[in-house]
């Protein structure tokens, strides 16, 4: 007799940080969004985005049967995290340092959480539904405030010594590029992140006022904002065009450099900058065969991500799925 799964039996919670917004989404046992809520930071202070967190995680939970949900919460924030004690040891692209993340939310809701990197939640989303679980070696690159790659391989998220492996924002393109909050110099999320976008568009509107960028920030270059580049160089902007050339160029050397290294079969270009522009993400798959070796670049695939925003949030939620065989037992229906 063929048995199969109750898909409802059961959800997880899982949540993530985009942009400044936190996305907290519920998964059902095939790992299908039954449930969203969105939180919005106006600040990316540490304290306001953990209260913000527990209140979206508070919120759906409520709209919720407490019975099905399984006892632990992902939780996907930005920067280095130490998945052991679940806090996030420092994210350079915010101001963070030594936020007991996992901690304070186990204190607001009673469960305990799972937490990892937000582009390591997405390679696990990326592994369950774009790539359903037939591709075994992908890499997730999220592109954002911050640059940071998630990495699947043999089925498997690749952690590190001490879960920090991935840090692609972090590795030197221009040994003397500009300075990052790291430490070091020429980083590449210092190159193509959110901020660089935006300060790179309005050097070059100084050089070229006959922009539409101009009328877009209303003659204001210092508001500037890295989508609003982004969407003038699908609109064909020339100044905005160069720039998302430029941006195209470094991350074509990184994403190279992790095909040499990882002999994936699938890389995914996620986060706000690539979801705003198509245009880069065919660049850099045009391109970076001038630069990967021939004989791994043959089965690797370079795409955007359809998940779109919720692809950490999904990713943590799958996390805690994959402890489901254990979790289920602790629900009040099998106590
Ligand atoms: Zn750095």
């Amino acid at each position: 007799m063929l048995l199969r799964q109750n898909e409802s039996a059961a959800y997880a919670i899982g949540a993530s940080l985009y942009d400044y917004r936190w996305h907290v989404v519920a998964i059902d046992l095939a790992g299908i969004v039954i449930d969203r809520e969105q939180v919005d930071l106006a600040t990316p202070d540490a304290e306001a985005a953990v209260t913000g967190l527990g209140d979206g995680i508070e919120r759906l939970r409520q709209r919720l049967d407490p019975q099905r949900m399984l006892p632990l919460i992902g939780i996907g924030p930005p920067g280095l995290v130490d998945v052991s004690s679940h806090v996030v040891k420092s994210a350079a692209d915010l101001g963070w340092r030594d936020v007991p993340i996992g901690e304070r939310i186990t204190e607001r809701t009673g469960v305990p959480c799972a937490v990892v990197n937000r582009s390591k939640a997405g390679a696990l989303a990326a592994y369950w539904h774009i790539a359903r679980r037939t591709v075994d070696h992908l890499i997730f690159i999220s592109i954002g405030t911050g640059v940071s790659a998630g990495i699947v391989q043999q089925g498997r998220l690749l952690l590190g010594a001490n879960s920090s492996a991935g840090e692609l924002g972090h590795i030197t393109i221009l040994p003397d590029g500009p300075r990052c909050e790291c430490g070091n110099h020429g980083c590449l999320q210092e190159l193509i992140s959110e901020r660089a976008i935006a300060s790179g568009a309005r050097a070059a509107l100084r050089r070229n006022p006959d922009s539409v960028l101009v009328e877009t920030c209303g003659h204001h270059p210092d508001t500037l904002t890295a989508l609003q580049v982004l969407d003038a160089a699908e609109r064909g902007d020339a100044v905005a065009l160069s720039v998302v050339e430029t941006i195209s160029g470094y991350l074509t050397v990184a994403v190279a450099n992790l095909i040499n290294l990882f002999n994936p079969q699938l890389i995914i270009l996620g986060g706000p900058v690539a979801e705003r522009s198509p245009r880069l993400v065919a660049s850099v798959a045009r391109s970076v065969g001038d630069r990967a070796m021939a004989y791994p670049l043959s089965v690797a695939r370079i795409v955007g991500n359809e998940l779109g925003p919720e692809a950490g949030a999904v990713g943590t939620a799958v996390l805690v799925l994959e402890n489901a065989p254990r979790l289920i037992l602790q629900l009040p229906i099998y106590r």
